[in-house]
């Protein structure tokens, strides 16, 4: 067994996925699972398409380079706006792009009429946590600047929410994006057939909302992997919070003091935290750090206190019966854990293949 390792459970991922499906489909909206925190692995969308997944979305071109050439034929959506550097192979590999930027599209139909293909767009739309988006009054500029380009389909707008600032998806913004969807189809003699609401965060409105509304699409990742709300720190009702999991190995136990001594400076990370003398502490080195994990995305088990961390190292204080070298310790990850372990090349990953009947 090589440690550390992350464990997936795919049967409560299918389960998550499966619910948020079928949950946001009764409220028509379609449901584009986002693979970024998997890397596009094919294992992970072969258990989407069993949930029901119809279409796969990723912020990065290798990812879905990846998927398709695992044989994955579902389309898919590029949902970071495209490098003006990578265009050709947007319009190669990506049925549809997020986009936020004239100049990106004009080179995005240049690419497309090379190819002979047609390259579907999604306008994103600023509505207030300020990362990707043309602002509302800019709207109708931008699409005169568009429009007639040959090769693009713009299918629709969308906009993404609460990942910068954790600005909350609510009525207001929600029924704004279906206005604005409204105005520009008149204006422009056009039919969007997705309007995208956002991710996660707008799981809560979208199951609670009883409103008429255009919004027809999300885009989600934590919560099928996850079963949280990043914005409330809440569980989803009905989903798996455990599905991931994270175990390392204990290489040191001792009874330490809590206090260091000698001459003191800043530590490997230029950090110099308070300390306080608490006497004599159980401490433990778990084979785990920075260079594996971002360590604040990590929940010990109880009786366990993350101290410190450093590249190779995370110091842990234990209140329970002593720990023994050798033994493994587990922890809950939340989405900056799972995205770095995800990403480490140093954490092995485990998939745990229940077979799911469909
Ligand atoms: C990552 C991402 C998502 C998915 O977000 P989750 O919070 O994981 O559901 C959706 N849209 C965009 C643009 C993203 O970058």
């Amino acid at each position: 067994m090589t440690l550390p390792k992350v464990d997936i459970d795919c049967s409560k991922i299918f389960h998550n996925a499966q619910c948020l499906i079928t949950q946001l489909g009764l409220k028509n909206i379609s449901v584009t699972p986002v693979t970024k925190v998997f890397l596009g692995h094919p294992l992970i969308a072969e258990i989407l398409i069993k949930a029901g997944a119809k279409t796969f979305a990723d912020s990065r071109l290798e990812n879905i380079q990846r998927l398709a050439q695992a044989g994955i034929t579902q389309p898919k959506m590029l949902i970071r706006t495209p490098m003006l550097s990578q265009v050709t192979e947007v319009v190669k590999y990506c049925d549809i792009s997020l986009n936020s930027e004239v100049d990106v599209i004009q080179q995005l139909s240049e690419a497309a009429k090379l190819t002979n293909t047609c390259h579907k767009i999604i306008i994103m739309v600023e509505l207030g946590d300020l990362r990707e988006g043309v602002m509302p009054e800019r709207l109708i500029g931008f699409i005169q600047q568009i429009v007639t380009l040959p090769n693009i389909n713009i299918m629709g707008i969308g906009t993404n929410l609460a990942c910068r600032y954790g600005i909350a998806t609510d009525h207001e913004k929600m029924a704004l994006l279906s206005k604005i969807a409204d105005e520009l189809e008149a204006k422009f003699k056009l039919k969007f057939q997705m309007i995208s609401g956002g991710n996660t965060a707008s799981i809560d409105w979208a199951l609670n909302n009883t409103r008429a509304t255009r919004i027809n699409h999300l885009r989600i990742g934590e919560a099928i992997f996850l079963g949280f709300d990043s914005l409330t720190q809440h569980q989803i009702t009905g989903l798996h919070t455990n599905a991931i999991t994270l175990t390392a190995e204990v290489i040191e136990s001792k009874i330490k003091p809590s206090l260091p001594w000698g001459k003191r400076g800043t530590n490997a990370f230029g950090e110099k935290e308070e300390i306080l003398d608490r006497g004599c502490v159980s401490q433990i080195i778990v084979a785990l750090g920075r260079q594996d994990v971002c360590i604040a995305g990590l929940t010990p088990p109880d009786g366990m206190t993350i101290m410190s961390s450093t590249s190779d190292h995370l110091i842990i204080e234990t209140s329970t019966e002593s720990v023994m070298v050798g033994q493994t310790v587990k922890f809950n990850l939340d989405y900056s854990g799972l995205l770095s372990a995800m990403s480490s090349c140093f954490v092995r990953k485990s998939f745990n293949l229940i077979k799911v009947s469909q």
